[in-house]
């Protein structure tokens, strides 16, 4: 079981480093940038927990409340760490997947 569960955050945090990457090939240093940043800080941490249980380092209790922990903390800093968007503030319109990841304005391509 924590063989999966280490896979799957492996895995996420690869995708979140690739994110990361191609946040500098648009070249804004926004919010969402940032939130990126959080999201595989806290991304990091959860591996490190699975790592250091896998190798029996760690209680199955002291890694559940690390997890729980950094559940916490991204959500209270969920504004901060799910900054995205779905919908044209002015308009309503579906905003495209480029737009909810990338950029930081609150408006599609017609309203901006
Ligand atoms: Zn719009």
């Amino acid at each position: 079981m924590e063989e999966i569960i280490n896979y799957i955050v492996f895995i996420l945090l690869i995708l979140l480093l690739f994110l990361s990457l191609a946040h500098k090939r648009f070249k804004i240093n926004g919010v969402k940038r940032y939130a990126t940043l959080l999201q595989s800080a806290f991304m990091g941490i959860i591996y490190i927990v699975t790592i250091l249980f896998k190798n029996n380092k760690i209680s199955v209790y002291l890694a559940l409340l690390l997890t729980v922990l950094v559940i916490a903390v991204t959500i209270k800093l969920r504004k901060k760490v799910f900054p995205y968007i779905f919908k044209c503030e002015k308009c309503g319109n579906r905003l495209n997947f480029k737009h909810i990841l990338f950029y930081d304005d609150l408006f599609c391509e017609k309203c901006s």
